[in-house]
């Protein structure tokens, strides 16, 4: 009797390990989907003070604009976009180009996690966004005005089209006015977002900001 209990005694380490490997499999693997889909929510990268992109996190694809056939006027020859939204925007102010709405100003692309390093040392606290947290570094995101804007960008011509097509090329008003208790960022008439046409679409008639979209579909 003696010597079985030994052995049963000898068997059950064994076995809580195992268990315990298995565990932590299950844990980690649960842990890997949770940070996966905090940041991705299924195909929609969301990128907030709340999520932020890591330092390494550089959008692979990236074009210069200044040496894409491009239908709208860069403010620097070194603005960066992910591929697939060069060409949605392309493809949108070309369009806009035929609808005769010329005069586009894109000003900002990607930012990198040490240009948002530098920008953030350099401003008043609340003034930038902590590294990481800038929507730019997606390479999904570009800041745009008329060539013919004295400052107020939502009082143009171009505006009032961005307004009307944007998502017809998947392209969305990221930060809307009296949403930023939501988004954390106040009124960027500027500033839009790449997500699709699909998403695009369902965002702007639900009049709803990225976080509320993507958190009703979750
Ligand atoms: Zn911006």
């Amino acid at each position: 009797m003696a010597k079985k209990k030994r052995r049963r005694g000898g068997i059950r380490p064994l076995a809580l390990i195992v268990a315990l490997a298995v565990l932590g499999g299950v844990f980690g693997l649960g842990w890997y989907c949770g940070v996966r889909s905090t940041r991705y929510h299924g195909k929609i990268l969301l990128v907030n003070a709340e999520h932020r992109l890591p330092a390494d996190y550089v959008p692979e694809g990236l074009v210069n604009l200044y040496q894409m056939r491009h239908s709208f006027r860069l403010a620097k020859s070194d603005i960066y976009l992910t591929r697939e939204t060069y060409e949605a925007a392309e493809k949108m102010f070309h369009a806009a180009e035929e609808q005769g709405m010329n005069g586009f100003y894109i000003t900002s692309g990607y930012r990198s996690y040490e240009r948002q390093k530098e920008v953030y040392a350099q401003s008043k606290p609340g003034e930038a966004q902590e590294p990481g947290a800038s929507e730019h570094q997606t390479g999904l995101s570009f800041d745009v005005t008329a060539e013919s804007s004295s400052g107020n960008f939502e009082e143009t011509e171009q505006y009032g089209w961005l307004m009307a097509h944007a998502h017809e090329y998947g392209f969305i008003q990221r930060y809307p006015a009296n949403k930023s208790d939501i988004t954390g960022i106040s009124y960027e008439p500027w500033h839009y977002r790449y997500v699709g046409v699909e998403a695009a679409t369902r965002i702007r008639e639900s009049g709803l900001t990225l976080e509320e979209f993507i958190e009703k579909n979750r």
